[in-house]
């Protein structure tokens, strides 16, 4: 049987499933609710492209310095709905200008969280914004070959190991095609995601699904990560939580539900497999200032020569200023560092698996301590 990446490098990106020539890996969820490739022994044939495609047991590298931007799109309304500057949406314009295709992540009727295709300016809405939860793939790498091969440009747009797996599974390199990635805090569990939209939902709206989610809404600004998350279950009816604020959001941040393989990423560094990366420029308010203006401003890293021709037909759409890599990481660590794993993730999932995601906010309550102990502690301090 073929070896493919442990359980705990493993990102989920479908490569193997999608290469095969038999068609026997399935992508499988485990008790954490994310998916992981199952090989039907049965069927298997021993071929071994699985193997030799896994982008984690045979990493793509690019060895370019990337040059680096502050930048955000002159389009005030498309910025405001994006998760920082909007360039996403400026670089799926020129592809579909082109004729050509966006693959990127949506919500469907249920918020689950699945990659879609889009094939004209009116629906890039659905992509538009961070859903902090690891998107479904399904058959996105086979799509976006067969749109290659028909002579289409096709834009990619996902996490590192997302680009990293499609690259891998395409095995060279098309003109036409164009992939974006992101600095890439971590992707966390669908089951935790599913189960929070569920407590949400039952404590705002007496268990009906909302109409909209925006976990990056700019309602309450964007710097100094001040936007907040937002739930519409209709025209009056909102749930609106500071991301400082949201228990979904703390267990983001502070790695309770990522997936394994975050804590241990292999896609991650200045340079990417991607053409364009893109992320939040946190920091930049005191780096820059002159580029906050509190409603959002992206960090763009240029990896390649087609992404340098996507940025050189956008430049008029955008406001920007070349920066250092440096400045880019200055705070914002995620370009370069994993996720440090936390101790609490295996309590967090229990609770979620026994659908008790509400009381997860226990995890990060401080214990008080007493004055007495204070005073003892103050005590054995001096003493010492
Ligand atoms: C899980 C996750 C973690 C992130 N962590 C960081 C971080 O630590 N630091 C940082 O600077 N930036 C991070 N980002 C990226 C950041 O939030 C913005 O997506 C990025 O700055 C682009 O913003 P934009 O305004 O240009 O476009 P937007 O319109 O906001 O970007 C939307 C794009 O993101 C894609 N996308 C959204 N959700 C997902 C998903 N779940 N899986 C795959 N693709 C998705 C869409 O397909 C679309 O292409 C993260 C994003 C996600 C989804």
């Amino acid at each position: 049987m073929p070896t493919l990446a442990k359980k705990e490098y493993c990102t989920g990106c479908t490569a193997c499933e999608a290469v095969c020539p038999k068609g026997c890996i399935s992508m499988q969820g485990d008790e954490y609710g994310f998916l992981h490739p199952v090989i039907d022994a049965e069927k298997c044939i021993n071929c071994g492209m699985c193997e030799k495609t896994c982008p984690v047991n045979h990493p793509l590298k690019n060895e370019n310095e990337p040059k680096a931007y502050a930048a955000f799109i002159k389009d005030e309304a498309v910025r405001m709905e994006s998760s920082s500057g909007g360039v996403f949406t400026e670089i799926a314009k020129a592809v579909l200008s082109d004729g050509g295709v966006v693959f990127g992540a949506a919500y469907n009727e249920k918020f689950e969280v699945e990659h879609i295709v889009v094939e004209n300016e009116a629906e890039l809405y659905k992509l538009r914004g961070a859903k902090y939860v690891q998107s479904r793939l399904n058959n996105t790498f086979k799509d976006v070959k067969k749109y290659l091969d028909e002579g289409k440009c096709v834009l990619f747009s996902g996490t590192p190991c997302q680009v990293g797996g499609l690259k891998a599974f395409l095995k060279k390199d098309y003109d036409k095609l164009i992939t974006v990635d992101f600095i890439c805090h971590s992707v966390p569990s669908p089951l935790a995601w599913s189960e929070y939209v569920k407590y949400r939902s039952e404590i705002d709206n007496g268990g009906k699904l909302p109409e909209k989610i925006d976990l990056r809404s700019k309602k309450t600004g964007w710097s100094r990560y001040q936007y907040s998350n937002l739930f519409e279950y209709g025209k009056d009816k909102t749930h609106e939580a500071k991301s400082s604020e949201s228990l979904y959001m703390k267990l983001f941040v502070g790695g309770n539900i990522c997936r394994e393989s975050c804590e241990n990423c292999k896609f991650k560094g200045y340079s990417r497999v991607s053409d364009l990366t893109l992320g939040d420029f946190w920091g930049i308010w005191d780096i820059h200032p002159e580029m906050d203006d509190n409603k959002g401003t992206s960090a763009l890293l240029i990896q390649s020569e087609k992404g340098e021709r996507v940025f050189s037909r956008i430049t008029d759409k955008l406001t920007a200023k070349s920066v250092t890599l440096e400045e880019v990481s200055l705070q914002n660590s995620a370009i370069l560092k994993s996720t440090a794993p936390n101790k609490k993730r295996d309590e967090a999932f229990k609770l979620i698996r026994e659908g008790k995601i509400s009381e997860c906010s226990k995890l990060f309550t401080v214990p008080k301590v007493s004055f007495m102990d204070k005073l003892k502690n103050r005590i054995r301090s001096i003493i010492k």
